[in-house]
């Protein structure tokens, strides 16, 4: 489940900070790395800021375990991957900003972006993993 930031509720309360932790399945769709799925919800751990003009920054961790096939010798693999991520709501985006309506931030496009952006182009496994690094 996805929360979304009451963002005028929490300004008539003054609650200008806050964090929010839960877990939200993502797409498979997302990966397009052959025979990796998602072997865990992604994890969302993240902190949201509201400013006086409206708009609302969110940044925090998104944490979840891929697995599947190494892209090299398919082998089993997993990875467990941690993404910083950042960003800004606004009522009337400009450039890189999200947008939202009726006091209401919604973040799954914002979380759909960064776990796309979170997914590596593929998954090694410990061995190959290795091998490269050498
Ligand atoms: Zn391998």
């Amino acid at each position: 489940m996805v929360p979304r930031i009451d963002v005028r509720n929490a300004v008539a309360r003054k609650n200008f900070t806050g964090g929010l932790d839960f877990s939200f399945d993502a797409e498979e769709g997302l990966i397009d790395i052959p025979y990796v799925e998602f072997a865990s919800p992604v994890k969302a751990s993240l902190h949201y800021e509201i400013f006086s003009d409206g708009k609302a920054e969110v940044t925090g961790t998104l944490s979840f375990l891929l697995k599947g096939l190494c892209s090299r010798c398919l082998a089993e693999a997993e990875k467990e991957t941690v993404y910083e991520a950042e960003g800004v709501f606004s009522p009337s985006p400009k450039d890189e900003e999200y947008g939202y309506s009726n006091g209401t931030v919604d973040l799954r496009e914002f979380l759909r972006d960064s776990v796309l952006f979170a997914l590596p182009s593929r998954l090694l496994c410990r061995h190959c993993a290795e091998d490269e690094s050498e």
